[in-house]
C-alpha cells in the first residue's frame, strides 16, 4: 500500500498565517480527514519545496507552454537553494525556450508542486480532491490563497 499526502499551503511562499490561524485550520483539516491524528503543522525556518512524489507529469513554462527538462529543473532548485538561510530564494532566471524570466514558484507544474513555508499536511487522509467549499474554507481560516498539493510515495 502507498502512501498518500494532502498538503495545504499558501500561494505565496513566504507568508506565515498567526498562530491561531495555524490551529483553527489544522483543526479544520482534522475534521475533514475524520483522523486528528494524520493531521501535521509544518513550518520551516524558510522556503522549501513541497514535492507531489510521482504524480508530476511535467513542468510548463507558463508563457509558451514548452515542457521543461527535469534534471535542469533539479539543478536549477538546487542552486536556489540558499544553504545559509536554509531557504530557497526564487531567483527568476531566464528560460531558454522563449526567454521569459521566471521563478521556479512561477512555473506551471502539474500535478502541483510549491514552495512553502508553513504547510498543513495531511497523511493518508483518506479524502479525494478538496472541493471548492472547502479550500475557500482553509483560506478564510489561514487568512490568504491556498495551493493544494497532492502527492503519493
Ligand atoms: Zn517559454
Amino acid at each position: 500500500m502507498s502512501d498518500h499526502w494532502v498538503t495545504v499551503i499558501p500561494q505565496d511562499p513566504w507568508f506565515v498565517p498567526t498562530v491561531q490561524a495555524q490551529q483553527q485550520a489544522a483543526e479544520y483539516f482534522s475534521q475533514i480527514v475524520a483522523d486528528p491524528d494524520c493531521v501535521e503543522v509544518i513550518i520551516h525556518e524558510g522556503v522549501e519545496l513541497h514535492d507531489c512524489g510521482c504524480n508530476l507529469a511535467g513542468i510548463l513554462c507558463p508563457s509558451c507552454d514548452e515542457f521543461l527538462d527535469e534534471e535542469w529543473w533539479d539543478a536549477w532548485t538546487g542552486e536556489d537553494y540558499d544553504v545559509d538561510r536554509k531557504t530557497q530564494t526564487l531567483t527568476p532566471r531566464q528560460l531558454t525556450c522563449c526567454g521569459e524570466s521566471y521563478s521556479l514558484h512561477q512555473l506551471y507544474y502539474d500535478f502541483d508542486r510549491g514552495f512553502a513555508t508553513f504547510a498543513l499536511e495531511a497523511e493518508n487522509p483518506n479524502v479525494g480532491e478538496l472541493s471548492l467549499e472547502q479550500k475557500s474554507n482553509f483560506e478564510q481560516l489561514l487568512g490568504c490563497p491556498i495551493k493544494v498539493i497532492y502527492s503519493h510515495l
